[in-house]
């Protein structure tokens, strides 16, 4: 008789879900989708639901909006396992990650101003006569200017205290993992499709600012593995973002979870909700009487507990 494979028998860990909100402003309606897609796939699928309070841009994230998000979830019923887990409470892991792709030698140091780099994509509109290249997120995309700088020159500016951040140079990421990165997507059946990744939409994105030593997409990427995530589920906005986070499990090592987006809300004038638009929070439906169930049946998710 042949040897059972090595996990025979051991039980299939549980799938882990989470969501991850940033305590920079109220959450709204969008967040509550979210938060009630994540609580209703995890409870189909049986799983675990974890929350993340991502409030790594120390300058943007306040203590109050930590105890709103904690209250709002609360009052909207959904139950996630504690601890929760706060990305400013775990830089040191971020920095592990980061020290590892430089000895690597797959991350350069960036001096160019925002201003200098839409100065430089958009002077190239003129130039060429047509679009100006931008990311998916439809920013100017960064033409990669300080990657030939030479190195001792670098150091000499960084030692003197000029601003910069830190690059990832996503061609060379993209040759290091090799051919075939992608993720797979996941359905509300359980049915999967496997998404090939195209990360060089991207450039060489930012992965540390002197202010913020580390970016959305690193933090993200660890995280996830280190808190067992299995199944992402989040908004159709952060769908293009999983190229790059592809890149950053394949190059440290780390599993890739499955993913599912989302469909997002939008207001009356076709735009996605957003804190910066002040769309009207859960706080303020709360306030003018607006109850949890209602939000609940308005959304489509199924009653509390
Ligand atoms: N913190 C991100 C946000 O509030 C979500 C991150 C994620 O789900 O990967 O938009």
């Amino acid at each position: 008789m042949p040897a059972p494979p090595p996990d025979f028998c051991k039980p299939p860990g549980k799938p882990v879900f989470r969501f991850a909100p940033s305590p920079n402003g109220r959450l709204h309606l969008g967040h509550a989708l979210s938060a009630l897609t994540n609580e209703a796939l995890a409870r189909r699928f049986g799983g675990r639901l974890l929350l993340r309070i991502e409030d790594i841009d120390r300058g943007r994230c306040r203590p109050e909006f930590v105890d709103g998000i904690l209250a709002d979830l609360d009052w909207l019923g959904i139950r996630f396992e504690q601890p929760v887990r706060r990305q400013s409470a775990h830089f040191g892991d971020y920095a592990s990650a980061l020290a590892s792709l430089r000895a690597r030698r797959l991350v350069y140091p960036c001096f160019c101003s925002r201003q200098e780099i839409r100065a430089a994509v958009m002077g190239r509109e003129s130039a060429a006569g047509g679009a100006w290249p931008a990311d998916p997120d439809g920013a100017p995309l960064y033409p990669g200017s300080c990657q030939m700088l030479d190195e001792a020159a670098a150091a000499r500016r960084i030692a003197a205290g000029e601003p910069h951040v830190l690059r990832l140079d996503m061609a060379q990421a993209v040759a290091a993992i090799g051919d075939g990165a992608g993720y797979e997507l996941f359905d509300e059946e359980g049915g999967r499709r496997f998404v090939a990744a195209r990360p060089g939409r991207w450039g060489d994105i930012v992965l540390a600012r002197k202010d913020v030593p580390t970016s959305y997409h690193l933090a993200v990427v660890v995280d996830d593995a280190l808190q067992g995530v299995t199944h992402v589920v989040r908004g159709r906005d952060l769908e293009a973002a999983t190229d790059i986070h592809v890149v950053l499990q394949r190059l440290l090592g780390l599993p890739t979870p499955l993913y599912h987006f989302h469909r997002l809300l939008i207001d009356a004038d076709g735009r996605k909700l957003a804190k910066s638009r002040s769309s009207e929070s859960l706080a303020a439906m709360r306030e003018r009487g607006v109850s949890a169930g209602m939000i609940r049946h308005e959304l489509g998710a199924r009653p509390a507990g």
